[in-house]
């Protein structure tokens, strides 16, 4: 049985077809293919953060060095999603970024990352380069090596073109779809002929309080950010979940020279080990030439992430990377995710926020010092504390990361320098996996669980193509 709410106050109801909550990748998509299929559809949006122009991080490393907790993180929350600010790379392929395949097909999930791709060069990004790992040469010179490029195309957006693809979807769909902004979704809850929705304004004027927002169909797309809501919505609706993964790693920082022969070819490669010492797999992740490495704050927790521009004036002479080991839990461990929020902590207790550490400090017991930071060869782009990665990061992890190094030092040359950059921690936190069928519909008809808050998808690509695909649903009625 679907909970109902109980009315104890006088409210107002307004009535829609399609509520979408999240105005994320999935979210937007979602939108957007609704109002091609269907002109006629009453659709509103309600995102937590806020509109695109009014999205700003506070931090400016000058007088704001570190992360100061905004309401709504600028970063993580608003149109756009998580995705607003990254470096905007779509991975056209059923190889990593979720599993979105298993649901709906390989075929038909690489014709709607291909159909989003298509959006998104109409919309901005024409003239934005698409690499891809078929044919090249470095699959032999990394399997020779016991190392695993995985297959894709990549469309690579950049932080800066990305934003302009951001900004066009927004005005193409603000007068065919109401956006509430600042609006946090407190309850779901079920009603005659579909759902009800309660929110929060937490800007300045609203009557949102007040308000029963009823619509027929309904499409959560919460993200990341919204992965607490998100449990506590499968907890009160009953809907069943799984969680048992969480990756953890370190960002990677080195002269962009170093990766230039792969990443000139592929910009992004994503190579897989499988450690000798404890049979563990460590993947590269979210590879930026040129980039950036930057702090990412995940519900008040400090970790690292990278970005990267199209635009020459805006590049560095470093390309970073992330080295993850994946970390699978067997029962009774339930808490994936906060194992890896507590090694977050570790290192934001001990460093303040990110640590760095030199890779040749690292494998010599000793933490890193401003001093051995600033005689390296290397200038970090992001004003980490130094210090001993070994003092947060599990041995069995750390051992792993280290391996890889080693090995991608065969492909690339330099990659095991004493002067190379480790960022920690960076953490891949998983949303627990909502139980959905082929349609990404939960156990309540008309009630869809899409992108990074269903569990099933991790990327920009796999999180848009899952709202193109619950469009499609709904507008076909099947
Ligand atoms: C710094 C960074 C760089 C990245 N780079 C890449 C990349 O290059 N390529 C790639 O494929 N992926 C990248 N990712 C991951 C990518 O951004 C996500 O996979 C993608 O944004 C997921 O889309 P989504 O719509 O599912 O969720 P999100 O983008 O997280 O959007 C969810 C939205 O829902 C809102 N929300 C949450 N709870 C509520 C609520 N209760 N009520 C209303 N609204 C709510 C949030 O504010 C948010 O705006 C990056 C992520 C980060 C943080």
């Amino acid at each position: 049985m679907c909970p109902t709410i109980l009315y104890y106050r006088e409210t107002n109801e307004v009535n829609y077809d399609v509520i979408i909550i999240g105005a994320g990748p999935g979210g937007i998509f979602a939108a957007y293919e609704l109002t091609q299929r269907n002109a006629d559809l009453k659709i509103a949006v309600f995102e937590a953060g806020h509109a695109l122009n009014k999205r700003h991080c506070p931090i400016d490393g000058e007088k704001i060095k570190s992360c100061i907790g905004c309401k709504s993180c600028s970063i993580m929350s608003g149109f756009g999603g998580a995705g607003a600010f990254s470096d905007g790379k779509y991975n056209i392929t059923n190889d990593f970024g979720g599993t979105l395949y298993e649901y709906i097909g390989k075929k038909q999930a690489l014709e709607l990352m291909r159909y989003v791709d298509e959006i998104n060069l109409r919309y901005g990004g024409e003239g934005t380069k698409l690499y891809s790992t078929a044919g090249t040469r470095f699959k032999t010179a990394c399997i020779q090596h016991d190392l695993h490029l995985l297959d894709a195309s990549v469309r690579h957006l950049g932080t800066d073109i990305n934003y302009v693809v951001l900004e066009n979807l927004y005005a193409h769909l603000r007068d065919k779809v109401s956006f509430y902004f600042d609006t946090p979704v407190q309850t779901v809850a079920c009603a005659k002929d579909g759902y009800e929705v309660i929110c929060k304004h937490t800007g300045q004027e609203s009557a949102c309080e007040d308000t029963i927002y009823h619509c027929k169909k309904c499409i959560i797309s919460v993200g990341r950010s919204g992965s607490k809501w998100m449990e506590t919505v499968c907890r009160e609706l009953d809907i069943p979940t799984l969680s048992n993964r969480v990756d953890i790693g370190v960002r990677v920082e080195l002269p962009a020279a170093v990766f230039a022969h792969l990443t000139d070819e592929l910009y992004e490669s994503k190579i897989v080990y499988r450690t000798q010492k404890y049979g563990d797999k460590v993947r590269t992740f979210c590879m930026n030439p040129k980039g950036a490495v930057v702090n990412e704050n995940t519900n008040g927790i400090i970790t690292v992430n990278g970005h990267s521009y199209e635009d020459p004036a805006k590049q560095t002479d470093n390309t970073n990377f992330a080295l993850l080991v994946a970390k699978h839990f067997s029962e009774p461990f339930k808490d994936s995710n906060g194992y890896g929020e507590s090694i977050a902590r570790l290192s934001n207790m001990l460093g303040g926020g990110v640590i760095v550490q030199r890779f040749g400090d690292l494998i010599r017991g000793r933490r890193s010092t401003p001093n051995r930071i600033e005689e390296a060869f290397i200038t970090p782009t992001l004003n980490a504390t130094p210090g001993d990665l070994s003092l947060v990061l599990p041995k069995r992890i750390l051992d792993g990361i280290i391996e890889m190094i080693y090995a991608l030092d065969k492909v690339a040359p330099g990659t095991a320098n004493d002067d190379t950059l480790l960022y920690g921690v960076e953490v891949k936190f998983y949303n627990m996996e909502v139980e959905v069928n082929e349609k990404l519909e939960s156990k309540y008809k008309g009630l869809y669980i899409i992108g990074d808050g269903s569990g099933i998808t991790h990327s920009l690509s796999h999180a848009s193509a899952s709202g193109v695909h619950v469009a499609r649903n709904i507008t076909t009625n099947k």
